[in-house]
């Protein structure tokens, strides 16, 4: 198989991280991604694998539609440069996220004051909290936060028993994300009772396939969302949105915006709050081709994960 290791700085610090990285694999099928965060042990990364896999050698099922909405990511920046953000995208709903650690509740309120003053009314905001938060501060932060209308809260608390607690203590909707994406078993996690909607991401539920096998096995409404992948990684997302046979919310897939460059030249980014269904060339992988030591690493990481 064809391997090539990429490396891309970030435009705003995102998750902690200031460069995305990762392999891409091309097998018959064309190009898949393989980039579990450095955070993620071998066996966890296995499922990451399996989606490269799948997307190399196997393909995806048929698409239902020829593009998908999204929204604009808003990273933990200011309230001018959340402005700025939302206000370039076209895009109509937008994802911000919350509860960054150094930073208060009046950074975030006024974070997704400055984005609802620039989608408008009509627009829709959810907020990421990334399991930040227990449940009496959930409370009164999603109180707070509501004043400008949120659409749903992602990960508020980190685990099923306070989801469950705290959303009989609020009226917006919970989307579950990390306690299914990071649970042993995706389809078996006893989700009644502890959200509303759930996050699908191809690489941490191993493929498309399978991610369609989790949103079956919920029956709740499904966001698909990235794992900050290159347009590789993202085509995947966009096929797994493309098949989903109900697709109420707008995707969380337009984070190759956070990227200071692309792995392709043509990259899977909105026009007018929508992605394309295709998969684009990455036809810069020399531009775009990390140093000896992030090559190394990734190399071992894929022999250990394959092993
Ligand atoms: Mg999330």
């Amino acid at each position: 198989m064809i391997t090539a290791v990429y490396r891309v700085p970030l435009r705003t610090r995102f998750r902690g991280i200031d460069v995305r990285d990762g392999v891409l694999v091309r097998g018959p099928a064309g190009w898949g991604e393989f980039s579990p965060f450095w955070d993620y042990d071998v066996a966890e990364s296995r499922r990451w694998w399996a989606a490269a896999v799948e997307s190399a050698v196997e393909g995806w099922p048929a698409p239902l539609r020829t593009s998908v909405p999204v929204n604009v990511t808003v990273p933990a920046v200011d309230a001018a440069r959340a402005h700025a953000i939302v206000s370039a995208s076209g895009c109509r709903t937008a994802k911000v996220k919350v509860a960054e650690s150094g930073q208060t509740s009046a950074d975030d309120l006024a974070r997704v004051e400055a984005v609802r003053d620039a989608l408008g009314p009509g627009g829709a905001i959810r907020v990421d909290a990334n399991a930040a938060w227990d449940v009496d501060t959930a409370v009164a932060r999603i109180k707070e936060l509501d004043r400008v209308g949120l659409e749903y809260v992602e990960q508020p608390c980190a685990t099923l028993e306070e989801l469950v607690a705290l959303r009989r203590l609020i009226d917006v909707r919970v989307a579950a994300d990390e306690v299914v994406r990071r649970a042993d078993d995706p389809l078996r996690v006893d989700l009644r009772e502890a959200c509303d909607v759930v996050v699908l991401k191809v690489q941490p539920l191993g493929g498309v396939r399978a991610a369609l096998r989790v949103a079956e096995a919920h029956g709740l409404p499904c966001v698909v969302s990235s794992a900050l992948e290159s347009s590789v990684g993202i085509a995947a997302g966009v096929a797994l949105a493309a098949a989903l046979p109900e697709l109420p919310f707008a995707c969380g897939l337009a984070t190759v915006a956070l990227f200071t460059e692309d792995v392709s030249s043509t990259p899977l980014l909105p026009v007018g709050g929508h992605l394309p269904v295709l998969r684009p060339e990455p036809d810069r992988l020399e531009a775009v081709a990390a140093d000896p030591e992030t090559d190394a690493r990734w190399r071992a990481r894929l022999a250990a994960v394959r092993g």
